[in-house]
């Protein structure tokens, strides 16, 4: 099996973090981005000079064309995906859903749930063995606000996070027999500038005392948890909703 990782939002945070130890595991990592080119293109240098392979892709997840594209342009410089992790995602300002307008719903939703519907197909299409492809694994990167609900801060995020948690059980099912397992992390509160871009640059230091284990994870938490649904020990989890959050 090829061993090629697409990436979505693999240019920071927790994508960064995926798209660099999958490089180390072996694999040529498509990082997808969608605006800040120079921290996309940065990563992939850094890789490719370590001895990996990597490629920073633009597109915006939540256009269906700009998916089919990154997947064409995956297919035609590094090859047919064997892994896709559905990473991509955004919560809008923080506020009461009261409050929230239609445009940050909408892009939120276009973003972490249509986005996810999108690049999963094209993933499907291209991996399972009903059309001829030789299987892989998909991993989307949900959140443990599919569960809380994120009462006062983004209850729109939460259902968007739902949405992707409930393809990841029905995709399982309908795909795992073709070869493709379907799998997902949920994070609880891990250090990026996710939090800030929400409006609240010191939420991880507000809600840390309140996380069982004390503290915020850290993106290579995650990315190690992401790696190990997406590897062959993880070879009997299909349809696994894998909390990473503490215990909280
Ligand atoms: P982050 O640091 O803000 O990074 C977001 C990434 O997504 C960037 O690479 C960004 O690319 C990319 N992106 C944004 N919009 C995009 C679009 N339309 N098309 C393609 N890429 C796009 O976020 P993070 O904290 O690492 O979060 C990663 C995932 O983990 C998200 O799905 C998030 O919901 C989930 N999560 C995070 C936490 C947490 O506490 N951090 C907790 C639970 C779940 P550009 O740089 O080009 O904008």
């Amino acid at each position: 099996m090829n061993k090629v990782m697409v990436v979505t939002g693999g240019s920071r945070g927790i994508g960064a973090a995926i798209s660099r130890m999958a490089a180390v595991t072996g694999y040529a990592v498509a990082i997808n981005y969608h605006a800040r080119a120079d921290e996309a293109d940065n990563l992939a240098r850094d890789i490719n000079e370590q001895g990996g392979t990597a490629l920073a892709i633009k597109a915006d997840i939540s256009d269906s064309v700009q998916v089919k594209a990154l997947f064409e342009e995956v297919k035609s410089k590094l090859g047919v995906p064997s892994v896709l992790i559905n990473n991509a995602g955004i919560t809008g300002k923080i506020c009461r859903f009261d409050e929230v307008d239609a445009e940050t719903m909408n892009s939120v939703i276009g973003i972490n749930t249509m986005g996810t519907l999108y690049c999963s197909q094209e993933a499907v299409k291209l991996m399972s063995s009903k059309h001829g492809g030789s299987g892989g694994s998909i991993v989307t990167v949900s959140s443990i606000a599919a569960r809380l609900g994120s009462p006062g801060e983004y209850v729109w995020y939460a259902a968007s996070k739902a949405a992707v948690d409930a393809m990841t059980i029905g995709l399982a099912k309908e795909v795992g027999g073709e070869g493709i397992r379907v799998n997902a992390v949920s994070p609880g509160i891990i250090d990026t500038e996710i939090h800030a871009s929400g409006g609240e640059p010191g939420r991880v230091d507000r809600i840390a005392p309140v996380i069982p284990i004390k503290r915020a994870g850290t993106t290579q938490e995650i990315a190690n948890a992401v790696l190990w649904l997406c590897s062959d020990q993880a070879s009997y989890c299909n349809g696994a909703i894998l909390d990473c959050s503490g215990g909280r």
